[in-house]
């Protein structure tokens, strides 16, 4: 027999997800001696003992893999044998962050409510439990290795029945760094809105607010929540008006799947992934008459936001709505609860995230505080998404899903990107990993500027990450582009500026894994061009960090500024205009109040913005049709044109395209006709818009002699266009490229910032 030593390094989601112990276990079985550790890049295995055995066991080690670990690169080294060596164990972690992943936070898991719901368990209603499997992890990571000291679980102490799970190789808690009871761990409270606290039962206090119509604020993962009972139409029309939002969709907490199946029709896609460990908000269609059940939850929307339990306190409140039934078998029976679950966040501010500011900022808001004495070290939102054919369209893309890194084709400079104001993330790139943050959300006031910065620190605390480089968007006037230029004056490192639109097409290459050339296609909201002007519909030859534009919608004015986009009746008064129809942009709108302001600057040659965005035309329409002259929420006017529409044939002669510009004046021309027959025109508009976009895109294609297509942008959301969109251009015999892991809008910014960045330093390399 010859003995070896070798050391195994694994890199990839190695951390926090019961890797160790799993390793531990393996090798047991082999008489092999040597150590398991966490190292700042990821884990490292050294075994030694017979080589054949050796063998074995390496195989061994790569077949069973725990449930939540992916291993990206494995590397083997030959070692010297140390001869003193008699065992197998687990080391104590080394180094500090340089490679490696804090894990997402999953939901609970099934041996976990086991335990919550086993009378006789001693976390029997413990509202901390969780395990290697399941439970917190990025939300409450400050950095890294993932060790529970760098956690905001180390100001509890392991009591001495948690710290034998937690150092029992065996036990489903070996160093599960959350590992908690209600000896030692965290705890509930309820507290009145002055912070006095409430005597009795937290759960049961709570649910008893929600029976009498009011609302509870109730500390999460990444953030408070807002919850109130849904079926109540009073409940739902105090948490609104308290929260100022008041058309905003908000999403719904039911126990499982076949409780959301009594609102809306959920496909077996879309029950993975109300069920998956992410445990997303998933927008799914609702069955008819649920507005009447769900009264002011998501009015007049086809779709409802739902999400499933994934906390224990979350669980714990079904179990007490249902009188604490015995057993498993409530866990997977319909049940009639339905909870509204919303961000706690007063109009637009960022979300909340400790006690201390709930009951300052949430104090006109929630009637109870349902708190907890474990801190969250980092904000992140709920993630929503819908599944369109079968294939994910990510929304927002947060809780569950960030930090875990989109896999990068290439290795390349660390490049830092700050995104845009919108739907804010952030993006730090390291080697082949790209780190796209949880959703910042709109970054405008204060409040949110702090909100970001904060995400931006934690993030390259996590990576460990120094950048070569700051990426932002070529609009200096905003926050997160001033953010940049002060991170690059602070690292002394340069800052690039990547166009809005071609950051969006990066987005999508970076995700697929090619660098061009191809045709970007961006159907898009606003972002500034390297002209000066609002670009939104165009059509980029897109080539590693290089772009170069082909053809864009026909501009329309942006009447009365960026106003306009919050207002679509003054995209459609613009549109009217630019087609020389003032007396019909007058008899339609003239009795706005703010047309007086408006008609002096009619009639004359037109000298503010124009836009060239497909989601300002496409708000016009819904204007003209009737069906949102302002916006109440984002996306509003989209969304009711798409809900309006209904399948038909293109219009002959719709477009006319000059010059690689794409004009749909002659059917906006026969739109008008239809006065305000809005189901006429929001299925026409659709059935032609798809098929203009694709003769565009079609012919742009043969002239550059480019055969894939990567689309992208806000008006992606859309699913009648893209699907229409999408059969044209596969019919053509073009590839298409789409965002998969995630959201087509502003959201994935930063991810294309900073690989067109990369790219561009990449090319100014001195060739080897
Ligand atoms: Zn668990
Ligand atoms: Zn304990």
């Amino acid at each position: 027999m010859t003995a070896t030593r070798i050391r195994l390094t694994f890199r990839g989601r190695v951390q926090g997800v019961g890797f160790r112990p799993y390793v531990w276990r393996t090798v047991k079985a082999y008489p092999l001696t040597g150590f398991v550790r966490n190292t700042g890049a990821g884990v490292d295995v050294e075994l030694q003992g017979d080589a054949q055995q050796l063998r074995a066991c390496r195989r061994a080690l790569t077949l069973h893999l725990p449930p939540l670990a992916r291993v990206d690169t494995l590397d083997e080294t030959r070692l010297p044998l140390i001869e003193t060596e008699t065992q197998f164990e687990i080391a104590d972690s080394q180094g500090k962050a340089s490679g490696a992943r804090i894990p997402t936070d999953i939901a609970t898991c099934p041996n976990c409510l086991n335990e919550l719901f086993d009378g006789s368990d001693r976390r029997y209603r413990y509202a901390f439990t969780n395990c290697t499997d399941c439970g917190p992890r990025y939300t409450i990571t400050h950095s890294l290795p993932y060790d529970r000291a760098e956690t905001s679980m180390s100001a509890f102490e392991l009591c001495p029945a948690c710290r034998e799970e937690y150092e029992d190789p065996a036990s489903r808690r070996f160093h599960a760094e959350p590992n908690a009871c209600p000896q030692c761990g965290p705890r509930l409270m309820l507290t009145d809105r002055f912070g006095q606290l409430l005597k009795g039962d937290p759960i049961a206090g709570a649910l008893q607010i929600i029976g009498m119509g009011r609302s509870v604020a109730m500390k999460g993962l990444g953030g408070f929540h807002l919850v109130c009972d849904a079926t109540r139409a009073d409940a739902v029309e105090r948490l609104r008006g308290q929260k100022k939002r008041q058309q905003k969709p908000l999403a719904v907490m039911v126990l499982n799947v076949e409780s959301a199946r009594r609102l809306c029709h959920v496909s077996d896609a879309e029950a993975e992934a109300l069920a998956s460990v992410s445990r997303p908000i998933v927008l799914l269609s609702k069955k008819e008459d649920i507005d009447a059940l769900l009264p002011g939850v998501a009015p007049g929307l086809s779709t409802l936001g739902v999400m499933l339990p994934y906390t224990p306190m979350q669980w714990l409140l079904f179990h007490e709505a249902l009188g604490r039934p015995q057993g498993s078998t409530w866990r997977d029976e319909a049940c009639d609860r339905v909870w509204v679950m919303t961000s706690a966040n007063p109009s637009g501010e960022p979300i909340v995230t400790n006690n201390q500011e709930a009951r300052e900022r949430l104090n006109q808001v929630a009637d109870v505080f349902l708190l907890h004495n474990r801190n969250i070290v980092v904000r992140c939102d709920d993630s929503v998404l819908a599944l369109h054919d079968g294939q994910v369209l990510m929304h927002r893309r947060a809780r569950g899903y960030a930090p875990d890194p989109v896999l990068l084709q290439n290795d390349g400079p660390n490049v830092l990107a700050t995104g845009v104001p919108a739907k804010n993330t952030l993006t730090v790139l390291r080697g082949r990993e790209a780190f796209v943050s949880q959703h910042v959300g709109d970054v405008g006031d204060s409040l949110s500027c702090q909100a970001m910065e904060e995400v931006c620190h934690h993030l390259l605390e996590l990576t460990a990450v120094r950048p070569e480089a700051i990426a932002c968007d070529l609009d200096p006037s905003h926050y997160p582009s001033e953010l940049a230029e002060e991170l690059s004056g602070h690292f002394g490192v340069p800052l690039i500026h990547v166009q809005h639109q071609h950051a969006h097409i990066g987005a999508v290459l970076a995700e697929h894994g090619r660098s061009g050339p191809v045709l970007g296609l961006a159907l898009d909201a606003v972002g500034l061009g390297d002209d000066g002007k609002a670009w939104g519909g165009e059509l980029l030859r897109c080539a590693g960090g290089e772009f170069t534009r082909l053809g864009q919608l026909a501009p329309l004015p942006l009447i009365g500024g960026t106003r306009a986009v919050r207002e679509p009746w003054l995209m459609a008064v613009g549109l009217l205009c630019a087609m020389g129809e003032d007396a019909e942009a007058q008899r339609r709108f003239g009795r706005h109040p703010a047309w007086p302001a408006l008609a002096p600057q009619l009639g004359k040659p037109f000298d503010g913005w124009l836009t060239s965005s497909l989601a300002l035309w496409t708000g016009a329409i819904a204007a003209l049709a009737g069906l949102c002259k302002e916006q109440r929420f984002d996306n509003e006017a989209q969304q009711k044109l798409e809900e309006m529409a209904e399948d038909c044939a293109p219009l002959p002669g719709g477009w006319r395209m000059v010059d690689g510009q794409l004009d749909l004046s002659p059917l906006v021309r026969h739109l008008l006709t239809l006065e305000d027959d809005a189901c006429a025109i929001a299925s026409l508009w659709h059935a032609t818009l798809a098929a203009a976009l694709g003769d565009w895109t079609v012919q742009a294609a043969r002239q550059a002699d480019l055969g894939t297509v990567a689309i992208a942008g806000g008006c992606c959301a859309n699913r009648r266009l893209m699907s229409l969109l999408l059969e044209r251009l596969t019919e053509a015999g073009l590839s298409v490229l789409r965002p998969i892991a995630l959201p087509p809008n502003d959201g994935g910014l930063s991810l294309g910032q900073a690989w067109v960045a990369r790219e561009r330093l990449l090319a100014a390399r001195p060739k080897a």
